[in-house]
């Protein structure tokens, strides 16, 4: 099921924004890094996705305040 949603793909970071499957990394040099945490389990899925991530099968809505 592919699931696409304008608003968010128009942030930074596309879908991994807001998706609930992201790990977003924080490094030193305040560098931001989205992990497709999908990626451990699943072998379509990158552990780094180019972003914006504009399409994505996995992507699921994370609720506000998680
Ligand atoms: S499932 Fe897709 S949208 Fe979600 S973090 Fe992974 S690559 Fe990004």
């Amino acid at each position: 099921m592919d699931r696409r949603d304008s608003e968010d793909a128009s942030s930074p970071a596309g879908l991994c924004g807001s998706c609930r499957n992201v790990r977003i990394i924080r490094a030193d040099n305040r560098n931001i890094y989205y992990l497709c945490r999908l990626s451990a389990v699943d072998h379509r899925y990158t552990k780094y996705p180019a972003l914006p991530v504009t399409d994505c099968a996995g992507f699921v809505r994370r609720e506000p305040g998680r």
